[in-house]
């Protein structure tokens, strides 16, 4: 095997640089990419007004604001900070200085709905948030906050305490006081949401170390470092913040950011920026795709190497179909997620891996791989299908306050359960076959349907509800819903769309409903999601 191998006990690793890791200094991360000599000079560029960060400013920036957050604000080790903002070149400051401090980066899409966002406040309970005026409607009164533009305007829903503005902060002069309390590796830095394999969303706890090895383990990986990158996925999201906040930071790469996707946007960006790299989400790859003739007949993509795409799958047809037509482009696939913090596959490791199509790419270097028979536990060997789980120094301890939820993930030997149906080729590839687990994504979005199937049967009129992903050639999937009437209701299929889509973000709005006598369920209680999908998808 060329790139990827295994070892007697099946155990897949890669071939590249088996974890041999640099010995990870007992630093907080921020302090760790600050560390890194570079010879980048701009770090953060902003598509739409051109405005420039540039390394010196940013760090310069980030010690600025982290004084404030410490002496001002009174922000601590171990104080969960919320950001609830747009994209901007600004958020990488917000994130590095906050975890300097020890204390814990969390996000929230900004799509939310405030009951949305309640929850997750009430989970991990945020001292302060990051977050605009208008956004700042959705939040609780008790919350302290930092407006991240500054706009005029009304002061923010009652009782909201605004206790500074970031680019006041990002200005003022520090105060000559120590700022950091020590930061140990095993310290949570970071903690984003996602539903893992079941249920609804939870804190997938990020240490210092966990990220730090996510960085070190890329500055080892030798990729080209002259890239331009112009990045359309969220620096909310595992995707965009540790690929294109932590590592290119590192690294000392630019990062054109676009703060609202607009194809046009995007495309008028490349040429000006003469960006090299296209970070995206597969959706936006198939809207180039079928706008291909018009885009290359309007725009100049001459500097263009390279698309990268993650966080869902893409089908080959449309890679195929994107290559045919821009031939001088390739595509580079990646796998990961939340809980393994960037550790997965990447295809741009293996130069021809680019036009091996379907494959995730080859294992990163610091992760074994292993492939499980969920039925048996057995370990499979090569080219055969089962769960993929991994192990390494990026995979996440667990999930915050839901020791159940982490035994059911991560096993005593660290091994994280995926919930991915996946084989490694006899050459080292990944392959995602299919999603054990119940998430559904939309346009690379996750939808837990845990979340929706609790609020269905908050219903007067409904009895018992499952949701279920249904597969869409532009958003990759979305939520359809099977209900179960109360007996004489005839509430309609409009009716329970409207009812959801009132109390959740667009993206995880149920899209379609069946009506059905009984949900299908195992003698344990657990709905039989796969018989739902073949009867949803069999007419198809
Ligand atoms: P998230 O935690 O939101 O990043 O979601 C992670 C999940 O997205 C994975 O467990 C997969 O189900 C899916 N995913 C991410 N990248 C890929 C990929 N390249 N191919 C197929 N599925 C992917």
């Amino acid at each position: 095997p060329r790139s990827g191998f295994c070892k007697s006990n099946s155990t897949f690793y890669s071939k590249r640089n088996p974890l041999s890791l640099p010995p990870h200094p007992s630093l907080d991360v921020t302090t760790f990419i600050s560390s890194q000599p570079h010879h980048g000079t701009t770090a953060f560029i902003d598509a739409a007004t051109g405005h420039r960060l540039s390394f010196t400013d940013l760090w310069r920036a980030v010690d600025r604001v982290a004084d404030c957050l410490y002496h001002e604000v009174g922000i601590r080790r171990g104080d969960v900070v919320l950001i609830l903002s747009p994209t901007s070149i600004y958020i990488p400051v917000v994130c590095l200085s906050v975890m300097s401090l020890g204390a814990v980066v969390t996000t929230a899409n900004t799509l939310n709905t405030a009951g949305e966002i309640s929850k997750q406040i009430a989970d991990c309970n945020p001292t302060l948030a990051f977050t605009t005026r208008q956004l700042a409607l959705k939040l609780a009164d008790a919350i302290s906050v930092v407006l991240t533009e500054d706009e005029d305007g009304e002061e923010p829903a009652s009782g909201l305490r605004v206790v500074g503005i970031l680019s006041e902060m990002m200005k003022k002069e520090p105060s000559g006081k120590r700022v950091r309390d020590r930061v140990n590796k095993d310290d949570t830095a970071m903690m984003l949401y996602s539903s893992g394999t079941t249920g609804p969303s939870k804190g997938v706890i990020s240490s210092h170390g966990n990220l730090t090895a996510h960085v070190a383990r890329h500055l080892s990986d030798k990729l080209k470092r002259d890239e331009i990158f112009l990045c359309t996925v969220p620096m909310t999201h595992t995707f965009g913040l540790l690929g294109y906040v932590m590592r290119t930071v590192a690294m000392g790469m630019t990062v054109v950011v676009l703060l609202r996707f607009e194809l046009h946007d995007m495309l008028d960006a490349v040429d000006k920026y003469k960006a090299t790299t296209l970070v995206m989400a597969p959706p936006v790859l198939v809207a180039m795709l079928n706008g291909a003739d018009l885009i290359k007949a309007k725009y100049n993509l001459s500097s263009l190497r390279t698309v990268r795409c993650g966080g869902a799958p893409l089908s080959k047809e449309v890679t195929v179909g994107f290559l045919e037509k821009f031939p001088s482009v390739d595509i580079h696939q990646g796998y990961a997620l939340t809980e393994s913090n960037g550790g997965g596959a990447y295809t741009g490791f293996v130069e021809e891996s680019t036009r091996r199509y379907g494959t995730a790419g080859t294992l990163t270097s610091d992760v074994e791989a292993r492939i499980v028979d969920p039925n048996t536990g057995r370990v499979m060997g090569v080219n055969q299908t089962g769960e993929l789980w991994l192990k390494g120094p990026s995979i996440s301890k667990g999930y915050f306050k839901n020791q159940e939820a982490t035994n059911e993930t991560i096993n005593v030997e660290g091994w994280l359960k995926t919930g991915d149906l996946c084989y490694i080729d006899d050459d080292g590839f990944l392959f995602v076959v299919d999603r054990l687990k119940e998430l559904i994504k939309y346009k690379g979005y996750q939808v837990p349907p845990a979340e929706l199937e609790a609020l269905l049967i908050t219903h007067p009129d409904i009895l018992d509800a499952a949701v279920i992903p249904f597969p869409d050639k532009e958003a990759g999937q979305y939520p359809m819903a099977y209900v179960v009437r109360m007996s004489e209701s005839n509430l309609s299929e409009k009716q329970i769309i409207d009812f959801i889509s009132k109390q959740v973000a667009p993206y995880k709005k149920i899209r379609k409903v069946a009506f059905i006598n009984s949900i299908p369920k195992t003698v344990s209680g657990k709905t039989l999601r796969k018989d739902l999908i073949k009867l949803a998808t069999s007419k198809l």
